[in-house]
């Protein structure tokens, strides 16, 4: 039986075929969701699944989109906020 750890179903498990033809499991921990937008809930495209360590070694670019709320709004929501907040100020304007 393997290590008292590694019993429990919360590691995922991968079966590896060794360079000697052997198969072994190699436990590893599971990934994170994806990101959500925090107005609609969808998935974040452009931002990756990765766990902290794996993340911190990707450059920042590659982290999120490069734009204003990059990684926080998907492009959908900030569209429509961007336009409402420039439809207001249009719309106060004399
Ligand atoms: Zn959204």
């Amino acid at each position: 039986m393997v290590r008292p750890a590694l019993r429990s179903r919360s590691l995922r498990r991968r079966q590896l075929r060794t360079p000697g033809g052997r198969t072994v499991t190699h436990y590893e921990k599971r990934k994170p969701g994806p990101a959500k937008c925090a107005v609609c809930g969808k998935p974040l495209p452009g931002v990756p699944r990765l766990r902290g360590s794996k993340l911190r070694k990707l450059p920042k670019t590659a982290k999120r989109p490069e734009r204003p709320y990059g990684g926080y709004l998907c492009h959908r929501c900030l569209a429509r906020l961007l336009k409402a907040s420039i439809m207001e100020q249009l719309a106060q304007q004399p």
